[in-house]
């Protein structure tokens, strides 16, 4: 018998960024995964800004970035040649440290989230499964099959499912996962490849009623391929030889290259599904487990990331600082609307890029790769598609725990905006695992302060900083009157008002109290 706080189960993504977050809060947890480490796959390779403003917290972006590299350009080709080229350099200049989409494989990102495990003291369990788990009132039992075939019971007050889609957590607590499954099987390759053209953009072949593309990995001539049969194509997932794959992209892309080396390849039918809650009792679902979407987008293991993210820190203000448990419940109140957003903002985009429709298939041959590159470069487009693909437009604006109080521009339940302050980025005050309470004033604006006991209160829990109100932030912000707001420990702003007083602070934080 083994007892712990959390179990996580599923050494995915999902699980291995949550298991990040634990041990930032300094949660107790045990990992299992019934695999025997981490992925060799490439999987998942479009990190998205949010997934590395989150890594920055604990010390991993740079080293994710160190393991890709930026996607910077995309080149169109429509009939065989070349119709149009956009940059995406800086896409999301002034609104993220991070203003790309970053490519790196799932493989080396798992490593990477692993190997932060073990430089912690902790590590996951291979080649254990849950086969069975049953909850009451002090906590959850779950039994595994281990590594030498033999059962083990783990107690913990909480079990976290981020058993991927197959999910045997999901499918025990009896939770649905209704949406709809596409006709057309989807394939992907990693290949070498050798052509006329540059390793610097994402090949993008623009079709009537089908899908192809090319992602540059790291490595040279390596390239990332993703496509689709077409409806008719009879074989299953799994029946599909890698030369129908090779024959389907020859007739797709219309154009010379050789494939000269095929590291991987897979078939596989794509789902779009969420489920009707993101938990129940003490056990909760993470990452693909509650919700899968096309790849369209590059959006599902980021979201996975995010959801672990939001429910670390309420799992250690319960655990370890005495919340009410029902704090919980803002876990499923905050990602569920989120899930159901992104399935159909990802069906929409795949949509965009593979429907049949004649308007659509007209604008995607003969108008999109003319005008693409113009409009990428404009700012207002850039405002618009940067934050919503690379997850920084999330918000939790009708959550119970976000608080408005007057107008801004930006609202509770937003992300903390960034931007420089003395040239610095905002978000370095911002890496505490705690509450922030961020004043924003001018040079002769005197704030109250904060009462003594609810600073001994919250000792180390909350930390606090003053910041002069520049032009740069009253513009972000939609103020040039003093104003302060508290940050979540996830940097999502709970309260945000004018009127600053000790006792609208203690109320505040007085949600996150026994
Ligand atoms: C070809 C392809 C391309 C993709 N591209 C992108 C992209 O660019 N960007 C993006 O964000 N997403 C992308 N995705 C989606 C992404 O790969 C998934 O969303 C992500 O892997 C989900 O992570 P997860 O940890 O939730 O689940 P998984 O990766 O499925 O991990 C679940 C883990 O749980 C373990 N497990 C399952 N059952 C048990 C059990 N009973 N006991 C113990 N362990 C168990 C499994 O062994 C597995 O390791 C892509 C997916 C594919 C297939």
């Amino acid at each position: 018998m083994n007892n712990t706080d959390v179990i996580i189960v599923g050494a995915g993504p999902t699980g291995l960024a949550l298991a990040c977050q634990l041990i930032r809060y300094g949660v107790d947890f045990v990992i299992i995964d019934k695999k025997e480490t981490t992925t060799p796959y490439s999987k998942a390779i479009g990190v998205q800004a949010r997934t590395l403003e989150i890594y920055e917290q604990i010390g991993l972006a740079d080293k994710l970035i160190a393991l890709g590299a930026k996607a910077e350009k995309a080149r169109m080709f429509a009939g065989g040649k070349v119709r149009g080229e956009i940059e995406f350099n800086e896409l999301g200049k002034g609104m993220s440290p991070y203003p790309y989409v970053l490519l790196a494989e799932q493989g080396k990102h798992e490593k990477l989230l692993y190997e932060h495990i073990k430089s912690h003291g902790r590590d996951v369990r291979w080649q254990s499964e849950l086969e069975s788990f049953s909850q009451n009132d002090p906590g959850v039992t779950a039994t595994l099959k281990t590594d030498t075939g033999g059962h083990e019971t783990i107690k913990a007050k909480y079990l976290i499912g981020c058993d991927g889609a197959k999910s045997l957590v999901r499918h025990a607590l009896g939770l649905t996962f209704e949406g709809s499954t596409f006709e057309r099987l989807f394939y992907v390759a990693d290949v070498k490849i050798d052509w006329e053209f540059g390793h610097d953009a994402l090949q993008a072949f623009l079709m009537r009623n089908s899908l192809l593309a090319f992602f540059p990995m790291t490595g040279e001539k390596q390239y990332r391929i993703v496509g689709t049969f077409p409806e008719e194509f009879a074989k299953d997932e799994g029946n599909v030889l890698y030369e129908e794959i090779e024959e389907r992209i020859r007739l797709d892309a219309q154009i010379d290259f050789d494939i000269t080396k095929v590291n991987w390849f897979s078939t596989y039918k794509v789902h779009t599904r969420h489920v009707n809650k993101f938990s129940d009792g003490r056990c909760f679902l993470a990452g693909d487990s509650a919700h899968i979407h096309t790849p369209a987008g590059a959006q599902g293991m980021n979201t996975g990331i995010q959801d672990g993210y939001n429910l670390a820190w309420k799992m250690a203000w319960v655990l370890k600082y005495g919340s009410d448990e029902r704090l919980l419940n803002s876990y499923n109140e905050e990602r569920l609307p989120n899930a159901d957003n992104l399935m159909r903002t990802t069906d929409r985009f795949f949509n965009l890029v593979a429907s049949p429709d004649p308007l659509l298939v007209f604008a995607r041959l003969y108008i999109f790769p003319y005008i693409a590159n113009i409009a990428f470069n404009l700012d207002a487009v850039k405002r618009f598609v940067f934050p919503r693909i690379s997850q920084i437009a999330i918000n939790y604006r009708s959550s119970s725990l976000s608080k408005n109080s007057g107008t801004f521009k930006v609202k509770a339940g937003d992300r903390m905006p960034w931007f420089s302050v003395d040239g610095e980025s905002v978000y370095d005050r911002l890496r505490q695992p705690g509450f922030h309470l961020l004043v924003f004033m001018g040079g002769k604006t005197e704030i109250p302060p904060l009462p003594a006991d609810l600073m001994a209160a919250w000792d180390g829990k909350v930390d606090s900083t003053v910041i002069s109100l520049t032009p740069e932030i009253s513009k972000i912000f939609g103020t040039d009157k003093a104003f302060y707001l508290i940050l979540r420990p996830d940097n999502y702003i709970g309260i945000i008002s004018n009127n600053f007083s000790s006792a609208s602070v203690s109320e505040y934080l007085a949600k996150f109290t026994t």
